[in-house]
């Protein structure tokens, strides 16, 4: 019945009983559950910023740069020193992290009587960039041990025709990376797609591959419908800030362009951006012992007994357990906060500091009886 309290709404059918996603954001000391950094910025990052953020201050009362092409020139020289690839300016496109990137993705290339593809387990939100476009969602699957088969995904592309295909490579909530070789048969078969199709290589946990998996960017020179995604919510520490960003040919950029709000990325964001990318050689030391870390982390389950998905990330997917739920709370009242994700009897736990992962192993061997 329609009240004042409960008035009649004309909410789109599809988002009917929906609840809105993310992960709880609990008080727990030790926060393991959404592959945050767990160094925040140091002393000499945060007045950087802050010094930054004050002349950007001084122009507030006028709209940013809608174009941001001081940070565009930083981000390609950013790519050009982490992966070896030099881009210009006019391929680079960035936003409110790289979930707003990728949903101008597909509101540029997805929409109604569309399809985006993807291959689960993979990242929760590609389904909800799907529904918020009114593009169709497939789903394929990954192997058993999480890897994408090149033939298979090939073949689901031949089948269901998508305008966007999505890929995470490193994959969440699996950590796994894709080879080369498999991107380039994804892009071979998007090739064959009448009325064309964009692969979007969401490289979001890039900096944390180990040494020699490369970055889908090498690509880039030779496929006009290649687009790869980065953000500085993970290796840079700054998932406060909300920057994220693509690379990719400058017509796919120039489509972008269209369906971004004006103004989308605020002059603060900006200065900050610039600022954190000043000190991109420091920040990147972290990543190292983020990468040791983890490696112990995932060596360390092994040796328990558990099965644990291969990571080039900055978290590992680990289990089975016959009731994850009471594993994951038993760590909860330990103080210690991981994620209830991924296929059903597995847990994802994001790597902290050497003291957080201490605490992690501690209450896992109690809930565990280990
Ligand atoms: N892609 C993947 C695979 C992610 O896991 C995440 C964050 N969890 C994102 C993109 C989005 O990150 P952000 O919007 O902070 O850049």
């Amino acid at each position: 019945m329609p009240s004042p309290s409960r008035p009649v709404l004309p909410l789109r059918p599809e988002l009917a009983g929906l609840e809105p996603y993310g992960a709880p954001q609990l008080d727990v000391p030790v926060l393991l559950n959404v592959n945050e950094n767990p160094y925040p910025p140091s002393d000499d990052v945060v007045a950087d910023i802050a010094a930054d953020v004050a002349v950007a201050a001084r122009g507030l009362n006028r709209y940013p740069d809608r174009d941001f092409r001081a940070l565009r020139v930083d981000l390609v020289d950013y790519l050009a020193r982490e992966s070896g690839v030099r881009l210009v300016p006019e391929q680079v496109w960035a936003a409110n992290g790289s979930n707003e990137v990728m949903l101008h993705l597909l509101q540029a290339f997805g929409g109604p009587g569309r399809t985006v593809l993807s291959f689960a387990p993979t990242y929760s939100m590609y389904p909800e960039y799907a529904r918020d476009t009114a593009t169709a969602w497939v789903a394929g699957r990954r192997e058993d041990d999480f890897t994408l088969d090149a033939a298979a995904a090939a073949a689901a592309i031949k089948e269901h025709t998508p305008s966007v295909v999505l890929l995470a490579s490193p994959n969440n909530p699996t950590g796994t990376a894709l080879p080369l070789a498999t991107v380039e048969a994804v892009l071979a078969a998007a090739a064959a797609v009448e009325g064309g199709c964009v692969v979007v290589v969401d490289e979001a946990y890039g900096e944390f591959r180990r040494a020699g998996v490369p970055s889908a960017l090498e690509l880039l020179d030779g496929h006009p419908n290649l687009a790869v995604s980065r953000t500085m919510s993970k290796a840079f520490g700054l998932a406060g800030a909300r920057v994220g960003y693509l690379a990719a040919a400058p017509a796919l950029v120039d489509a972008l362009r269209v369906v971004r709000l004006p103004y989308h990325l605020s002059a603060v964001t900006q200065a900050v951006a610039r600022a954190a990318l000043r000190h991109a050689p420091a920040l990147m030391a972290q990543v190292g012992s983020l990468r040791a870390e983890r490696d112990a982390t995932v060596a360390w389950l092994r040796a328990q007994g558990f099965t644990v998905a291969d990571s080039d990330a900055n978290f590992a997917l680990f289990g089975p357990f016959d009731d994850r739920h009471a594993v994951w709370q038993g760590l909860l009242d330990r103080g210690v906060l991981i994620r209830e994700v991924g296929p059903d009897g597995w847990l994802r736990v994001s790597i902290g500091t050497p003291e957080e992962m201490t605490a992690f192993r501690d209450a896992l061997v109690e809930v565990a009886g280990l």
